[in-house]
């Protein structure tokens, strides 16, 4: 890569001075203050942090003073406890992946759509993606941010857009051969899928015209990255959003993929340490925390991401104003991401805990299964229903199955044992094993 490949979408944007950045950064954090103390829930938590008008933020200083935003502080707003704007005026919502029961709902207004869209736009463009490229969007389509979030950024860029969602991977290579698709946009893991898929294809890399991916909404290391790259002769990018900060479009790679990008014009972005809260330096690694500067429908302020990275301390050699972050490392909850779907153990729990035929102990293995995620659920049954014909116990797996396939959209491998057969710990409860590799750069 050198200096003649780097493209700029919106160059004020981009290269604004840093001094600049900061100004603009305390104008609208100023405004998504005044607009969350519209909000039922932020009137009463900024009250008691003796915040009451906009103008108590005098400087960008002012921000510890303002208290932590989490995901249960969403879920206990549902629904409508964080709009800030009156019904009408919201044109869309995206809620969290992979969460029911109570999801983690976001509005937006029409402008606030034009503010991520741009957004995307600038992310896809700092890729090198162009109006010339055809890009199919392997992301699902919905309540996840994945599939909408691309799709209009790429639009918006004038490139050709095969809304393909996710799966079905007989087509996606269908649709790639016929259209001459240059850019993808998926899972990590989808694409080490799809490659494992072309031989049975009878297809061969060569027959395609692929140039990039975008890959995001999971973790991966450098070394995915790389093996993805060789497999397809290709250049991943790597994508960093949270549905809670829009979707995609928080924090991009851009062609010298040194770190992602953060979009601090419209996200302030800090690192704390998860236990003490202090926020860190750049360089230590913690846990990110995000304010939305753009955004009217659901402003959040200090946003607790559970996502640990780091702040690269230097400038890119792109010169964009905007701090990269290090891939991310994972996570300080329990929060599973099994093939881009975020679901909580607890969640599963909740389900198979509601049906008698279950006993009381279970265990979640979550393993590789080729370049996939597998997830088996271990529960105990009763005694007396283990005794019985293999045909009832084949009912309640299925059943099982059902259950947490229409409840939480995951159709997991369901095994049955004899009560007291899976492990108990003497400490706190094992619940997960997580088998998939950790790779380590
Ligand atoms: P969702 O709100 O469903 O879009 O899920 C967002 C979460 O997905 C983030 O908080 C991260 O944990 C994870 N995630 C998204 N993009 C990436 C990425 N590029 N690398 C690692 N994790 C990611
Ligand atoms: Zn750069």
């Amino acid at each position: 890569m050198s200096r003649s490949d780097i493209r700029y979408w919106n160059r004020k944007a981009e290269l604004m001075p840093r001094e600049e950045l900061l100004k603009g950064q305390l104008r609208d954090l100023k405004t998504t203050v005044k607009m969350a103390l519209k909000t039922a829930f932020y009137s009463k938590r900024l009250a008691e942090a003796g915040i009451t008008s906009p103008e108590d933020i005098t400087s960008l200083k002012d921000l510890t003073k303002i208290p932590f935003t989490t995901k249960d502080d969403l879920r206990s707003s549902y629904p409508y406890g964080m709009l800030a704007v009156p019904k009408e005026e919201v044109i869309r919502l995206h809620a969290s992946s992979g969460t029911t029961g109570i999801p983690t709902v976001i509005y937006h207004t029409e402008e606030d759509i034009e503010n991520w869209t741009e957004l995307t736009a600038r992310s896809m463009a700092a890729t090198g993606v162009t109006r010339a490229d055809v890009f199919q969007n392997m992301m699902s389509y919905g309540l996840f941010t994945g599939g909408l979030g691309l799709h209009y950024g790429a639009e918006r860029l004038g490139a050709l857009v095969i809304p393909a969602g996710a799966g079905n991977t007989k087509r996606q290579f269908k649709l790639m051969r016929d259209f001459q698709t240059t850019v993808v946009h998926a899972t990590p893991s989808y694409l080490l899928h799809l490659y494992s898929k072309l031989e049975e294809e009878e297809l061969r890399v060569s027959e395609l015209s692929l140039k990039k991916a975008l890959a995001g909404a999971e973790p991966y290391s450098e070394n995915i990255r790389k093996k993805i790259e060789n497999l397809f002769g290709i250049d991943v990018y790597n994508s960093y959003g949270l549905s809670e900060m829009n979707g995609p479009g928080v924090a991009f790679e851009c062609v010298f993929k040194s770190g992602m990008h953060v979009w601090e014009d419209a996200f302030l972005l800090e690192v704390i340490d998860p236990h003490t809260l202090k926020p860190l330096y750049d360089g230590d690694e913690g846990e990110l925390v995000f304010t939305t500067l753009k955004r009217s429908a659901t402003p959040l302020l200090r946003y607790r991401t559970r996502d640990l990275s780091r702040v690269f301390p230097d400038d890119c050699i792109c010169g964009r104003v905007h701090r990269r972050i290090e891939r991310i490392k994972g996570r300080t909850d329990d929060m599973l991401i099994i093939n881009g779907v975020n679901i909580f153990p607890s969640q599963i729990e909740e389900v198979i805990m509601k049906m008698p035929e279950v006993g009381t102990n279970y265990q979640i293995v979550v393993e590789k299964a080729g370049a996939l995620d597998r997830i088996t659920v271990k529960t105990e049954v009763g005694a007396k229903i283990f005794s019985d014909d293999t045909r009832d116990l084949n009912k309640i797996k299925e059943k099982i199955k059902n259950n947490l396939r229409a409840s939480i959209s995951i159709s997991p491998v369901v095994e049955l044992h004899e009560p007291g057969m899976l492990p108990v710990s003497e400490g706190k409860a094992v619940r997960v094993i997580d088998v998939r590799p950790r790779e380590r750069d």
